[in-house]
């Protein structure tokens, strides 16, 4: 199982997403996350919602990396509506 992290906007209504490391399994991060990020090894995160979304809805969204809190780079497309976009910390795989 991979390692979960809560996001939430550092404002109410913001498209900064703050990541919070959590215990939580993927079934019950989807009960109460609206968007959460699992890390991928090799300093990848991939985006989920419990909700469907569409690729609109999560290309506005800049989300800190859990380690360093710099912003974490789009590398790959969405699978399916609720699994979305795969990131990457450039910083965090440079050192
Ligand atoms: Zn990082």
């Amino acid at each position: 199982m991979s390692y979960i992290y809560k996001l939430a906007p550092y404002i109410k209504g913001c498209d900064i997403m703050r990541p919070t490391s959590t215990d939580y399994s993927d079934e019950y991060a989807q009960t109460v996350c609206d968007y959460y990020i699992t890390d991928e090894m090799n300093h990848k995160y991939r985006l989920h919602s419990s909700k469907p979304k569409r690729l609109a809805d999560c290309l506005p969204l800049t989300i800190k990396c859990p380690k360093c809190t710099s912003n974490l780079t789009p590398i790959d497309a969405p699978i399916n509506s609720t699994d979305l976009l795969l990131y990457e910390c450039r910083r965090c795989k440079k050192y």
